[in-house]
């Protein structure tokens, strides 16, 4: 392991070195496996990098569970077993994409976000980013510095539980047909890529559906395992 970080009060980071010949496409999930005080357990985990990077990301919603206290607990030189990569949460190459994350399902679309930046690829790309308040906003610089990097990469934040007082003067609201409209404005047959918990992406397909998204058009990961 290279890297451990935590990147909000409740998502924790972690960088492996990418074993020799593994591959994978943007952007699959792995089985992880490790040792824990419940004795050595997988768990199934997106990459929360783009197969073009030369390092394994992984970022975790950190709880009371045995996997989750030791994938926080992992140091520089510790090690795991990466199974995989597995499932069909790809990127098309060639249509707009629009990317909505709630939450710590960010981590295969931030993936998908740096495989557009690093291939350069000739789509426009534009990630929706649900979140309950500011300070949970997960990788907030890598995002800016890939909007950066890439002009043709946009992202909204938007906060569901943000008080009205504070000083957060962007988006406020869940991922509604307001903002999938504003997404959309321009795009010809984007495709729709939602990851998150069971019930943010019920909810979003179900906004999306209103919206008049033809089914073929979304794809999604649910991460299952949050009740
Ligand atoms: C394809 C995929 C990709 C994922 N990627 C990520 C990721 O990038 N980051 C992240 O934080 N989480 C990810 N998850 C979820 C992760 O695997 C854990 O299930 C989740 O984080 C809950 O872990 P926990 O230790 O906090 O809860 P636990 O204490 O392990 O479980 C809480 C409850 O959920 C049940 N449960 C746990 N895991 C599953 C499961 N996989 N399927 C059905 N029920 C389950 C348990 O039996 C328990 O009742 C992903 C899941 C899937 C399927």
């Amino acid at each position: 392991m290279l890297e451990s970080t935590r990147v909000t009060p409740t998502i924790h980071s972690v960088k492996f070195e990418k074993p020799p010949g593994f591959q994978f496409a943007p952007v699959q999930f792995c089985g992880l496996e490790f040792q824990t005080t419940a004795g050595s357990l997988e768990y199934p985990m997106s990459l929360a990098c783009s197969p073009t990077r030369p390092y394994l990301e992984f970022g975790a919603r950190i709880s009371e569970s045995p996997w989750k206290q030791a994938f926080a607990a992992l140091r520089p030189g510790d090690e795991a077993e990466v199974d995989g990569a597995y499932g069909h949460f790809l990127l098309h190459e060639t249509s707009p994409a629009i990317l909505i994350a709630g939450g710590i399902g960010i981590t295969p679309l931030k993936g998908m976000a740096e495989f557009a930046a690093d291939r350069k690829l000739p789509i426009e790309v534009r990630l929706a980013y649900s979140n309950r308040n500011e300070e949970e906003i997960a990788y907030r610089a890598e995002l800016e510095e890939l909007t950066r990097r890439n002009p043709r990469f946009e992202v909204v934040h938007t906060l569901t539980r943000t008080p009205d007082d504070s000083s957060w003067t962007g988006r406020r609201g869940r991922v509604d047909s307001d903002l999938l409209g504003k997404l959309s404005s321009g795009l010809v047959d984007p495709v729709y890529y939602v990851c998150g918990t069971e019930g943010l992406v019920q909810e979003t397909y179900r906004s999306l559906m209103t919206f008049g998204v033809p089914p073929d058009r979304v794809v999604h990961e649910v991460f299952r395992g949050y009740g």
